[in-house]
């Protein structure tokens, strides 16, 4: 149970923490501070006294408390298949995954789950893991949270990785959540960036908080494994290679009692909407407010089309009702990472540079030398847009 104690050695009667219990529930008795009965473990007085004389004990449950740390190891990327094909996001999370195993020291493995699948192992091992974990059955074949959280339970209970991370999808959010609750670990959702400690060798989760005011980097020392979900298309996979050898472990899942099956899915319905195509798309246009209002947008689609690309928009330009909000790049938007991205009259706010600075090239179009959007730009062009934009669109058709 939790509860407050004092610790009377340093405790010198003071009082100053009594008149800090909004219970009324610390009285000074023999020279001495006491708990009486009644205190709702608020830990209101704890950081008041100057002596360091209160404390707070968390008695967590017993398979907590004996969580031995040394015992984890290694880096897992638990990946996502669509249709069972292997999700790019968890190419990208092997080529970070490869960064900490190798500041780790230990094996980068993938972990699988569908039905027949066994196939796919050497895609992964090209793109970084030393070891391929696969779960492979007809109760497997198609996603579902409870049969792939008892699955992962099983195998990280036995295994003990130190590290898991997985995609901050629809897939991994809805799984990984339930499966750090499951075997009693934290998870930093959402993380942007992710690095070793030098000194510690604990995994630092870096991820936006407060509205993306502040980057709150977060750490979990004292249960394992450490777990993280990653935005896509924040990280970049590595270049494949077909030569690499590594590990195939087909899981023994004969043991493991199925969940009750809650949830059937009765058909599966690919998407082809805006979204995906922004996400997947090469080159993106992306407009934003110095655009005006709507009618500039037809100028960006035109624009899009002549290079095969898609358009995007700030939120500055959705919220005005210029175009949907499957357009939007940012913190609330769509996170991308095209081989091109074109901002033109967008300023660069934080909330929107999250969403597309891993892009590899970032022209940017703005009237004003001083736009934030310049500081990432890898060729800036500034001027006004009604010039430039007409004058690429006919330099485009000319050729
Ligand atoms: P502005 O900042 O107004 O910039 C317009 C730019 O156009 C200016 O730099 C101006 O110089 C230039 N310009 C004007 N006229 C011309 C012209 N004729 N030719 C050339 N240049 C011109 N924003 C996002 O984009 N995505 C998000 O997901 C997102 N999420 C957010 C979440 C939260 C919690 C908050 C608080 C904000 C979020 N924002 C997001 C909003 C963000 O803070 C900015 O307000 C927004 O990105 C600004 O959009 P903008 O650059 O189009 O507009
Ligand atoms: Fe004791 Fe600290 Fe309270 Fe003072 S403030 S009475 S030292 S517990
Ligand atoms: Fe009072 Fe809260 Fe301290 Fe308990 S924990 S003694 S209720 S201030």
């Amino acid at each position: 149970m939790n509860r407050i104690e004092i610790i009377e050695e340093y405790c010198i009667g003071c009082g100053i923490c009594v008149s800090s219990c909004p219970f009324g529930v610390i009285a000074i008795e023999d020279g001495i501070a006491k708990i009486l009965d009644g205190c709702t473990v608020c830990g209101a007085c704890v950081d008041i006294c100057p002596y360091d004389a209160i404390i707070k004990r968390i008695d967590e449950p017993a398979e907590l408390s004996t969580v031995r740390l040394e015992q984890y190891n290694g880096v897992w990327i638990v990946c996502e298949l669509e249709h069972n094909k292997p999700a790019r996001v968890g190419f990208e999370l092997l080529g970070v995954g490869r960064t900490l195993a190798n500041a780790r020291d230990v094996a980068l493995s993938a972990v699988i789950i569908g039905k027949d699948i066994k196939n796919l192992a050497d895609e992964y091992i090209a793109y970084g893991a030393d070891k391929v974990y696969i779960a492979d059955d007809d109760w497997l074949a198609d996603f579902n949270e409870e049969n792939y959280t008892a699955v992962l339970e099983k195998l990280i209970r036995s295994e003990k990785p130190e590290i898991v991370l997985c995609g901050a999808t629809i897939w991994g959010r809805s799984l990984i959540p339930r499966l750090a609750v499951r075997i009693h670990t934290g998870l930093t959702a959402d993380c942007t960036h992710l690095e070793i400690d030098s000194d510690t060798g604990l995994l630092m989760q870096t991820r936006p908080a407060f509205g993306g005011n502040i980057m709150a980097t977060i750490a979990c020392p004292n249960h394992r494994p450490q777990m993280s979900t990653v935005r896509p298309r924040v990280m970049k996979p590595l270049e494949p290679d077909r030569n690499r050898k590594g590990e195939i472990i087909e899981v023994d899942i004969s043991d493991i009692e199925k969940p009750i099956q809650r949830v059937k899915i009765l058909k599966s319905i690919e998407e082809l909407g805006e979204m995906l195509n922004l996400a997947d798309a090469d080159i993106i246009v992306s407009g934003g407010r110095g655009l005006g209002g709507p009618e500039a947008f037809k100028m960006l689609f035109e624009l899009a089309d002549l290079l095969g690309g898609a358009v995007g928009a700030s939120r500055a330009a959705i919220d005005s009702g210029w175009i949907p909000y499957a357009h939007q790049v940012g913190q609330t938007g769509k996170t991308v990472s095209p081989k091109m991205y074109i901002a033109i009259g967008i300023s660069g706010a934080i909330q929107h540079l999250v969403g597309m600075q891993s892009s590899e090239t970032i022209v940017a179009i703005n009237k004003d030398p001083k736009a934030p959007i310049f500081d990432i730009a890898t060729y800036g062009l500034v001027g006004d847009l009604f010039d430039i934009v007409p004058e690429i669109i006919k330099k485009m058709k000319s050729r």
